[in-house]
C-alpha cells in the first residue's frame, strides 16, 4: 500500500463522522477485452509505468460478466438506482466479438431491476466498426464512441497499427457506417489533444462526419512524467492556447456544429451548474471500472502514475461494490474541495477546475494532493471562456431588458 495521500493522510472515519457519505457508482466501465488491435505510442493502458494488461485475461470470461451483472444489479438494488451507464470499454472492446458482445449485453440488461434504466455504450478506435458488428450493436441500443485525432496525418502521427501502418483509413471507414445508418447510435468522439496538430485543422476534420459531441482530452501525465511538452517549471501555456483557438472556432460558429464536452461543462459550472465530467469542477466521480480478471479498479488514466496504482484489491467475486466506495483513491475522487492541494483551495476558479484531472495531480511521493500539472493552461483556457462567456452576458443583458 502506497504511503502517499489519499492512501496516507486521508482519514475517512473523520470524513464518515462529519456527515459525508459516498455517492453510489452510477457508471460501470467493464473491460471486456483487454487487448487491442492497434498500437498508439501514447497509449496509458499498454505504453505507462503499469504493465499489469499483460497478466489479465484477453477477453472477459463469462463467469466474469456473470459476477459484473449481478453485482451491478445488487448495486443498483441496494441504492434504488433509477438509471446506470455501462460502458463495454478495452483494450478495444470489440475485438471480444459480435456473438461475445451480443451475450454480454443481453446478460446485462437481463440482471437489471426492472425500476432501473440502462444505458448501454461502447468505447471503440472504430477498427472493428462492420456492417455486421453495427447491426448487432442497434440491435441491443448500444451507444457508439470512437477515438479520432483529426485528419489522416494528425490521426496517422500517434494511431498506429503494430506493423507501422496507420489506422485512419479503417477508422473513416467505420465511421461513416456508424455517422451514416446508425447514426442513433453515434455518441461522438474522443480527439486526445497533440501540440504537433494545427488545433482548426484537427477541430475541422473532427466535424467531417457530424459528431453530435468530442471530448478533447489531455495527454495523460503527472508532475513526475510530465505530458509531452508541458513545462513542469511553470513556463508557457501550450494546452491552452491550442484548445483556446478550438473553443473560438466552435463558440463562435454561425450555428452550432457540435458539442464540445469540456468547453461545455466549463460554462456550465461557470453558470452555476454542476458538471457531469470528472475533469471539470468539483463533482463526486461515481464511476468504476472492472477489469476482465474481475478486479475493480479506479480509472485508468491512474496507470501513468506507478505500477498498480488504479487497484483497489478488491473483485467482483470477493466484494460488493459498497466496498470499493469506500477505498482511499475513490473517496478522494468524491469528496471535492476536501481533496484538494492548498494552492488549489485558494485559487479563484477551483470551483470551476477542481484541480484538474485527478491522474494529472500525481507526484512520485506526495501522492495525488497537488494541483494539476495542467495548471497554467487550465488557468488560462478558464479565464479565456469566462471572459468571453461574461461578454456575452453583458452584451445581451441590455437587449433582454428592452
Ligand atoms: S487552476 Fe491550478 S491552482 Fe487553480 S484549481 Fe486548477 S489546478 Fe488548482
Amino acid at each position: 500500500m502506497s504511503v502517499e495521500w489519499p492512501f496516507h493522510g486521508l482519514n475517512i472515519p473523520a470524513l464518515t463522522a462529519g456527515g459525508w457519505r459516498p455517492m453510489p457508482f452510477s457508471e460501470f466501465v467493464l473491460k471486456i477485452h483487454g487487448r487491442c488491435n492497434l498500437a498508439c505510442d501514447y497509449c496509458y493502458v499498454y505504453e505507462s509505468a503499469d504493465q499489469s494488461w499483460r497478466t489479465r485475461p484477453g477477453a472477459m470470461p463469462t463467469r466474469v460478466l456473470t459476477a459484473t451483472a449481478e453485482r451491478i444489479a445488487e448495486h443498483a438494488r441496494e441504492h434504488a438506482l433509477a438509471n446506470v451507464a455501462i460502458v463495454l470499454h478495452g483494450g478495444e472492446p470489440l475485438l471480444a466479438g459480435k456473438t461475445a458482445i451480443s451475450e454480454a449485453v443481453g446478460r446485462f440488461r437481463a440482471a437489471m431491476p426492472p425500476s432501473c434504466d440502462v444505458e448501454l455504450s461502447t468505447q471503440t478506435n472504430g477498427v472493428l466498426l462492420t456492417d455486421v458488428m453495427l447491426a448487432m450493436l442497434d440491435e441491443h441500443d448500444v451507444g457508439v464512441s470512437v477515438s479520432l485525432d483529426g485528419d489522416r496525418d494528425g490521426h496517422d502521427r500517434h494511431r498506429l497499427r503494430a506493423n507501422g501502418r496507420g489506422s485512419h483509413a479503417d477508422v473513416m471507414r467505420g465511421l461513416n457506417r456508424l455517422a451514416g445508418s446508425h447514426r442513433r447510435l453515434y455518441r461522438g468522439l474522443l480527439c486526445t489533444v497533440d501540440l504537433d496538430n494545427d488545433p482548426i485543422r484537427t477541430y475541422e476534420a473532427l466535424l467531417e462526419t457530424g459528431p453530435p459531441r468530442i471530448d478533447f482530452l489531455l495527454p495523460h501525465g503527472t508532475w513526475s512524467a510530465p505530458p509531452p511538452r508541458r513545462p513542469v517549471d511553470g513556463g508557457g501555456t501550450p494546452y491552452a492556447d491550442w484548445l483556446i483557438a478550438v473553443f473560438d472556432r466552435w463558440y463562435h460558429a454561425p450555428r452550432k456544429e457540435t458539442g464540445v464536452r469540456m468547453f461545455e461543462e466549463i460554462i456550465n459550472v461557470l453558470l452555476g451548474g454542476q458538471s457531469q465530467s470528472e475533469n471539470v469542477g468539483l463533482s463526486p466521480v461515481a464511476m468504476l471500472v472492472v477489469d476482465t480478471d474481475g478486479t475493480l479498479q479506479q480509472v485508468d488514466s491512474l496507470k501513468t502514475s506507478y505500477a498498480g496504482a488504479p487497484e483497489t484489491g478488491l473483485t467482483v467475486f470477493d466484494h460488493r461494490f459498497d466496498d470499493a466506495l469506500l477505498h482511499p483513491g475513490v473517496v478522494a475522487r468524491q469528496i471535492g474541495l476536501a481533496a484538494l492541494s492548498a494552492t488549489c483551495t485558494t485559487c479563484g476558479i477551483r470551483d470551476v477546475c477542481g484541480g484538474g484531472a485527478y491522474a494529472h495531480r500525481y507526484r512520485e511521493g506526495h501522492g495525488y494532493l497537488n494541483p494539476s500539472v495542467y495548471c497554467p493552461d487550465l488557468m488560462k483556457l478558464i479565464g479565456h471562456i469566462e471572459r468571453t462567456v461574461q461578454r456575452d452576458l453583458a452584451r445581451a443583458q441590455p437587449a433582454q431588458s428592452n
